[in-house]
């Protein structure tokens, strides 16, 4: 049986979407990970608000099952962090800005140096305070370049952690993998006291096993599937329910929504729910004529949206749903049967943005 921990957000309210997120299942993947990488540390990426679920509530949980290392990508995010986890590591991922320098000092965070600039900047920083490198293996977005590592281990920091990004984990046969843990084998002895790390979630499930040191796990942790082509090994985190706020019946040929651009094929009864694209569910969730959109479970049936996504409404078929089992039922829109990944899926995006987007507009519980 699941209890209700402590909830935040709105006060709970009739006309309001439910945002459930299950710790326990957080702390298990955690552990599910942690186990498969073993002897390598196992890390967390919190960034973005622990993907949605919230820094304050994930980061007490992760380090409750055994966790000590935690990555942001802001230095105010790593502030969060440092609150709920004073013995933490925390790095910050997005490399260091000079504004953020007396933050990183003042809460013990690590940065990220990704440039020559920044580890020009770091070594001015008195104390000698460790940081993690960022060696660009072939994503070409942050880090050193791989001919630069050399010059930078001669400066005077205290480079810890030598870490590099995949640019296609989630496919395994990619033969990117191979190449960017080349490149990073060829300059791992620039920095032989550095501890390393490479995979992220999909990274650990690569038949490499590139787990180097330390890996960082983020949408696995959060229930996202590592393995898009295969069974989903992680356990779900978050799920989300709405409202049924009004049942109404159309006949064959009436429209639904906004522009009119879902026609009904047949009488059809409609539930409209009470969350829409403010909340976090993407508008390109939509369902016209031309295209399927979204889909809820209710009371057990699979029930598909109906016209487009609105700003706090959205309206979905409930004609395979008797009128007894609407009596007091609510819609599920992320739920076992309908996953972060499904949901992205049919919004045209990914999972990861699914839960990053995660609205602020729920009354949250954690279990
Ligand atoms: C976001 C991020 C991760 C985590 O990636 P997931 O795919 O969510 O596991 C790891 N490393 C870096 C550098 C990141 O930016």
């Amino acid at each position: 049986m699941s209890v209700v921990t402590f909830s935040s957000g709105p006060q709970r309210e009739e006309a309001q979407a439910i945002l459930t997120i299950d710790l326990g299942a957080l702390a298990e993947n955690w552990t599910l990970l942690s186990a498969r990488v073993e002897p390598a540390e196992c890390g967390a990426v919190v960034k973005a608000d622990a993907y949605g679920t919230g820094i304050e509530a994930a980061v007490p949980a992760l380090a409750k099952a055994g966790c000590k290392t935690f990555f942001v990508a802001h230095a105010s995010e790593g502030v969060r962090v440092r609150k709920v986890a004073p013995q933490a590591t925390i790095y910050v991922l997005n490399g260091l800005l000079p504004q953020s320098i007396p933050t990183l000092i003042a809460h013990d965070l690590r940065p990220v140096l990704g440039s020559m600039d920044n580890v020009a900047a770091w070594q001015n920083v008195p104390g000698m305070r460790a940081c993690a490198l960022h060696v660009d293996t072939g994503m070409n977005r942050l880090g050193l370049a791989p001919h630069d590592v050399a010059g930078a281990m001669s400066k005077n920091i205290a480079v810890d952690l030598l870490m590099t990004h995949f640019v296609s984990s989630e496919e395994a046969s990619d033969a990117t993998n191979d190449i960017q843990i080349a490149r990073f084998a060829a300059i791992r002895n620039a920095a032989p006291h550095a501890r390393t790390s490479l995979a992220n979630s999909s990274g650990l499930f690569l038949p490499q096993k590139p787990y180097g040191d330390l890996v960082r796990p983020g949408y696995a942790l959060y229930g996202g599937n590592p393995t898009p082509d295969q069974k989903n090994p992680m356990r779900a985190v978050v799920s989300l329910e709405a409202p049924l706020l009004q049942i109404r019946t159309i006949e064959g040929g009436d429209k639904v929504g906004y522009n009119a651009q879902w026609t009904a094929k047949r009488r059809t009864k409609l539930a409209t729910i009470g969350i829409g694209y403010a909340d976090g569910l993407p508008r390109a969730a939509m369902a016209t004529d031309i295209r399927p959109g979204g889909e809820a479970m209710v009371a057990g049936v699979r029930c598909p949206f109906a016209g487009r996504v609105s700003m706090d409404l959205t309206v979905i078929d409930v004609s395979d749903v008797t009128d007894a089992a609407l009596k007091d039922a609510r819609a599920q829109l992320l739920c076992e049967e309908i996953t972060v990944d499904d949901l992205g899926l049919r919004s045209a995006t990914i999972g990861y943005e699914i839960l990053t987007r995660l609205g602020a507009r729920y009354h949250r519980r954690y279990i």
